[in-house]
């Protein structure tokens, strides 16, 4: 699906992952006549999270890597939760995502009429009965792990009392679970799963697809099964705790004698600092927890992308985890890791001071101004530059200046010389403080023979600084995100609390920063660097009188390499 997924499939040719493996032998031995074709199939009930973009990486992934295909599948078979609204979000996501389902999008809902003549089928083949007990005696009769299930009293009626009762139920003759239809397996097995599981029930609801025309629905296992086989999908891929429910979809498919792909389970993505059950994340949205589902603090693929998160850092991300057998929990920073790699070398480089503390250069004409050509890419002149606006008056990081610097401060302090970036070297002379001691202004001069920042005499500074024009400067909000779960593991919670208790209260900050004017008309959607700082995303909340920026990652060892790169 990626260059990237390409070049993982190429560079572990000889470590391919048991899912990999699997396909490969399968196709090598000619099963299913040697295609391979998955299926990425959301329920369309939320958003898609970080999860799912495993999935959709693995199994988009796949189908490129195979010459194979892969479908989009929307599983709408519950009426009650589900939305067009989450439609259109999925597809857009997939798509970011450069999930390419050629055309092939399908709906479960769409099989409801084959879906229902199947379920007769079973019925005729005495392999399905209506149970018109309760759900609660339903659910008394499935006994537990270590004991078996018991009979239902209606498992013996006849199949033309079955096939009545299940018409009847289709036309709407009966409330909602007044009966349900089960496949007659095993109340014995040792396999939960197989005690005898619904297929159908009653829902008198309207469905966002099909309307009103059903008030039956097929339950998932059942519908999910023979979907796969109406698609004809090869390699039918999902989550471990599915493992049981293979011998269902085996058996379903064997009962109505159809084309059956091969279902294998792989361990499901959690990351550490996050949520990744849609439940909760709906309740974050619904509760005003968060500023939506793309709230930028959200792990929803509309959330990061709006982060500033690159699609193709998420790709690497999903290739770098891996496919296991067991579940485990991957370190948020490994993300983290991924966007600093792809943005380090695709965002372009412009200056932006967070923190703004005042600088006067007295040597410097009042009312003079002259522009810096800077690169976008100090080691690729070919992305291009802008021009910087330099004056008498500008804003450095506050934290660029010490009154008394520690050993090895290389930044500005009374005395001290420093490079502005591709500026000038300027010195300071003298730190100005308000009546509680706190530094407001730094008066400083500058050397005009090192135009551009270059020594004029082979003398030497160690530190560089960013910095902007202060007349120039574009002031912008900038909000800064913490982890919305501050301790590693949310999911984890303690008695008596709700997981919203565990929301971190300083997870989002917002200040007001002041940007290089090149920023000004800066696309929605775009990720820069701002120098020695980190990577922040032009937020669709702009204007050209007002940017927003959210900053999508910290810079790592932003001071070190500043300082080498001089
Ligand atoms: P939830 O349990 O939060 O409702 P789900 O698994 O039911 O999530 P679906 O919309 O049914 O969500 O998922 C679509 C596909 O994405 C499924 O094949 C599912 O296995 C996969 N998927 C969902 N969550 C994860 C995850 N955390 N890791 C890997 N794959 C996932
Ligand atoms: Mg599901």
């Amino acid at each position: 699906m990626s260059d990237t997924a390409n070049t993982n499939a190429q560079e572990s040719t000889a470590g391919l992952d048991f899912i990999r493996t699997r396909i490969t032998e399968d196709k090598a031995a000619g099963k299913y006549d040697s295609r391979v074709h998955t299926r990425f199939p959301p329920e369309p009930n939320g958003y898609l999270h970080l999860g799912h973009a495993k999935s959709i990486c693995l199994n988009f992934g796949v189908a490129q890597e195979f010459g194979g295909k892969c479908n989009l599948r929307f599983d709408d078979t519950n009426p009650l939760k589900e939305d067009i609204e989450y439609v259109d979000s999925i597809r857009a996501d997939v798509r970011w995502l450069g999930g390419n389902w050629e055309g092939r999008e399908f709906y479960s809902s769409d099989y409801f009429d084959t879906l229902y003549a199947y379920a007769e089928q079973l019925i005729l083949a005495g392999k399905a009965y209506v149970d018109s007990a309760s759900a609660e005696e339903i659910r008394e009769r499935r006994g537990t792990l270590t004991k078996p299930g018991t009979e239902s009293p209606y498992r013996n009626r006849s199949v033309e009392e079955n096939l009545d009762l299940f018409r009847r139920m289709k036309a709407g003759e009966f409330p909602d679970g007044a009966h349900v239809l089960r496949a007659k397996i095993d109340m014995a097995s040792p396999n939960m799963v197989m005690r005898d599981p619904t297929l159908y029930r009653i829902r008198h609801a309207e469905h966002h697809r099909t309307g009103n025309k059903w008030c039956i629905y097929p339950m998932y296992d059942y519908t999910h099964c023979i979907s796969d086989s109406l698609e004809h999908i090869t390699h039918s891929l999902c989550t471990l705790e599915f493992v049981n429910n293979r011998e269902l979809y085996d058996w379903v498919l064997e009962a109505l004698g159809i084309y059956r792909p091969q279902q294998i389970e792989f361990a499901r993505l959690s990351v550490t600092h996050t949520i990744l059950s849609k439940r909760k994340l709906i309740q974050l949205v619904q509760e005003g927890r968060v500023r939506g589902w793309d709230d930028p603090r959200m792990p929803t693929l509309c959330g990061l992308r709006r982060r500033g998160v690159p699609a193709q850092a998420l790709r690497e991300f999903c290739a770098r985890i891996g496919l296991a057998r067991a579940d485990s929990t991957v370190e948020y920073s490994m993300l983290e890791f991924c966007m600093r790699e792809y943005l380090n070398a695709h965002a372009p480089r412009v200056m932006a001071v967070l923190d703004p503390i005042k600088v006067v250069i007295e040597n410097y004409p009042e009312g003079q101004m002259e522009e810096f050509v800077m690169p976008y890419d100090p080691e690729d002149s070919s992305r291009g530059s802008r021009t910087v606006p330099f004056s008498r008056e500008l804003y450095i990081e506050r934290d660029d200046f010490r009154l008394d610097p520690p050993k090895k401060f290389f930044r500005l302090a009374p005395g001290a010389e420093v490079r502005l970036r591709y500026a000038y070297f300027i010195t300071c002379t003298k730190a100005i403080t308000d009546e509680h001691g706190k530094v407001i202004e730094l008066r400083c001069t500058y050397d005009p023979a090192s135009r551009g920042g270059n020594s004029p005499d082979g003398r030497r500074v160690k530190g560089t600084l960013h910095w902007v024009a202060a007349a120039q400067a574009v002031p912008a909000e900038v909000r800064l995100y913490e982890h919305l779960f501050a301790m590693d593991n949310p999911n984890d919670v303690p008695e008596g609390q709700s997981f919203t208790d565990l929301i971190n209260p300083d997870s989002l900050k917002v200040i007001t920063a002041y940007l290089e004017p090149s920023l000004r008309h800066a696309p929605v959607g775009q990720t820069v660097q701002f120098e020695r700082i980190g990577y922040f995303c032009r937020d669709a909340d702009s204007t050209a009188e007002k940017p927003v920026y959210n900053r999508t990652v910290t810079l790592k060892d932003s001071w070190a390499k500043v300082e080498k790169k001089g």
